[in-house]
């Protein structure tokens, strides 16, 4: 294990992991406030969460839209959180969100500007009003991460911070309780860094299921390694799935199955997940102009689920096609876009002209959807839940901060407003490192708002109810077959008692922990989880294991083990966690969740 002496002497050390928005931005904060900054990061600096945003970033201005203010920024934001938002932190994220917009454009980040040379500001679902920045059309989170690279290059280039890429956090040090450094993998060797202090900015988890939005990194590594480290997390059920995510048949993740354990069970490497190359979101725009979802007999099935069919809302749309798949026995299937009939109602050209980008894109995948049909599936896009933080992104453990994907500050609540995620990162990343710099470093400390009350960690020991009530499963739905869940028809991926790998993992949590969810479905992924729990003890890190992708796998399995159990605790459905089994009337007096994913 070697160490690398990487800060410079005598000034406040600050460990940052992550480059995506959160961490880019904090580092700069520190780095230019004078503190010394290591920034670590599992790829390049671009592999992340926020390069592939599109739809914006949402602030409520100096110069507003008419009749927008913070209070109905606020408003909207706990409304899609179905009541379970942090209030305080919530009025935080709005208020301060126009300071930290100014702070992206002195590093260099610039804004699609309107005919009036403003801000050109865009609305979406669920916000009342437009607020939404965006750059380069849909190209916001990669023009943004762009702009903070390169401020980190350049400070780099002037020594002012030291960049590892490559370079994968695998365990927090403790000593005496608090965290004062990190171990990481780098060029196949274990190192040490030592820091006053850790932020986590790490990012989501995306990749715990076979269908997702996210990329490659995001395997849970944060929220595992702060959970080993004794940090409290929370709201984990809650993972937001975006119903049309291009599902691209016979390729392949790579990773997962694990050397040793898996040899030793006689695994062999599983080449069938067949979804998730590039993650391509397919805009709910384009169902807006006329496209059609059909199953694999080429039958429209979303007239049979909701009156709006395919304009539903984004949580119905994503529920639908999971039922629809699960009625059809493929639960880890899909079923297709046709936009075809949009050409053909609009004439030839249309969509390359109203679609570019995902023109191209899908072309590169392989398809002309003027001609083909465009394999879809609903994907995990968002985790609410996280490691619990205060408003100053302080953590349970003192010395550890987070921010961004990783944290729960509380204000995605159940299910996260469009265009809020990049926007908590910026303000809890720069309150994070306004904490370490100036004071109330610790959790519950003087020096900051007080901190929010952190949830008990979910019971992993937990079981719930067996029994699969057979309600309807969308109160509005006026044609789907009563008495059909899930559960009754989802294949089981676990009858012959399969070994771990990390595409059983993936498949087995969207089978049985995904859109859809029961006591009965949940109870079984628990079972299958212990199982591979007791041979691969994912709650503790094997000294010397050089490993990255078994690092990952671990993580995987821990940060799935954990939201099951947090989906098992809650019974009823809330937000984006949506329990089949919950009796109809119960279902029917909660708060839902507004309807909005980017
Ligand atoms: C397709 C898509 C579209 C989206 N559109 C929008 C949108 O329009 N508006 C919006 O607000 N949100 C959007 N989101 C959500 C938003 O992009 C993310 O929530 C946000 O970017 C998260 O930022 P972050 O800094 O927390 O993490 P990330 O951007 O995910 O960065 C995490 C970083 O941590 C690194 N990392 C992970 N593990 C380790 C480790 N063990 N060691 C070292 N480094 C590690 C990763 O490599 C990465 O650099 C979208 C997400 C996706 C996937």
């Amino acid at each position: 294990m070697s160490r690398e002496p990487a800060f410079r002497p005598r000034v406040p050390r600050l460990i940052v992991v992550g480059s995506g928005i959160a961490g880019l931005y904090a580092s700069l904060l520190a780095v230019d406030s004078g503190a010394s900054v290591v920034l670590l990061t599992k790829g390049e600096l671009n592999e992340s969460n926020t390069w592939y945003a599109q739809g914006g970033i949402s602030a409520v201005l100096d110069r507003p839209a008419p009749g927008d203010t913070i209070a109905a920024h606020v408003q909207d934001t706990l409304q899609a959180g179905a009541g379970h938002c942090d209030a305080a932190a919530v009025q935080v994220l709005c208020t301060e969100a126009r300071h930290d917009i100014a702070g992206l454009q002195r590093f260099g980040a610039h804004f699609d500007i309107a005919g009036d040379g403003g801000p050109a500001l865009g609305l979406e679902a669920a916000h009342s009003a437009p607020r939404i920045l965006h750059a380069g059309g849909d190209a916001t989170g990669a023009r943004i991460a762009a702009a903070l690279i390169r401020s980190v290059l350049a400070r780099q280039a002037d020594g002012k911070i030291t960049l590892l890429s490559g370079a994968q956090a695998t365990a927090l040090r403790l000593s005496s309780g608090r965290v004062d450094g990190v171990e990481y993998l780098r060029d196949g060797r274990q190192h040490t860094l030592m820091g006053d202090a850790l932020l986590l900015a790490t990012g989501g988890a995306g990749q715990v299921f076979a269908q997702t939005t996210n990329p490659a990194v995001a395997t849970a590594d944060g929220l595992a390694l702060a959970v080993r480290a004794g940090a409290a997390v929370a709201d984990l059920e809650f993972f937001q799935f975006h119903p049309t995510c291009l599902a691209q048949e016979g390729r392949v993740q790579e990773g997962g199955v694990q050397e040793g354990w898996a040899e030793e069970a006689g695994a062999t490497r599983d080449t069938n997940n067949g979804l998730n190359g590039e993650p391509l979101l397919i805009s709910e725009a384009v169902r807006g102009e006329g496209a059609v979802l059909v199953d694999a007999g080429g039958r429209r099935f979303m007239t049979a689920y909701h009156r709006d069919a395919e304009l539903a809302p984004r949580d119905v749309v994503s529920r639908s096609i999971a039922l629809h798949l699960a009625k059809l026995g493929d639960p880890n299937g899909h079923v297709y876009l046709d936009a075809r009939v949009i050409e053909q109602a609009k004439g030839p050209g249309f969509l390359a002209r109203r679609f570019p980008t995902l023109t191209r894109r899908i072309l590169d995948a392989g398809f002309d959807w003027t001609r083909d049909l465009v394999p879809v599936a609903p994907a995990a896009h968002y985790w609410m839940g996280g490691v619990v933080t205060d408003l100053l992104g302080r953590t349970t453990v003192p010395g550890l901060y987070a921010a961004g994907e990783v944290a729960c500050t509380g204000v995605q609540g159940a299910n996260r407003l469009a265009s809020n995620s990049l926007l908590e990162g910026l303000v809890f990343g720069r309150r994070a490192v306004e904490s370490f710099l100036f004071g109330g470093s610790d959790w519950g400390a003087p020096g900051g708002a007080p901190p929010r009350t952190p949830h008990d960690p979910p019971n992993l020991a937990s079981s719930a109810d067996e029994g699969l009530a057979p309600s309807e499963l969308f109160p509005s739905n006026t044609a789907a077959e009563p008495g059909v869940s899930a559960g009754s028809t989802a294949a089981s991926s676990d009858g012959g008692k399969e070994v771990f790998s990390r595409e059983a993992l993936r498949r087995l949590m969207t089978a049985k922990a995904g859109v859809l969810r029961s006591g009965k479905l949940l109870t079984e992924a628990a079972e299958t989880l212990d199982r591979w729990t007791a041979v691969v003890h994912p709650d503790a890190v094997p000294a010397g294991n050089a490993d990255p992708v078994g690092h990952e796998d671990r993580n995987l399995l821990l940060a799935a083990r954990l939201l099951v159990a947090a989906a098992l605790d809650r019974t009823e459905s809330l937000g984006a966690h949506y329990r089949s089994d919950e009796p109809e009337e119960a279902y029917a007096l909660r708060p839902k969740a507004s309807l909005v994913r980017d």
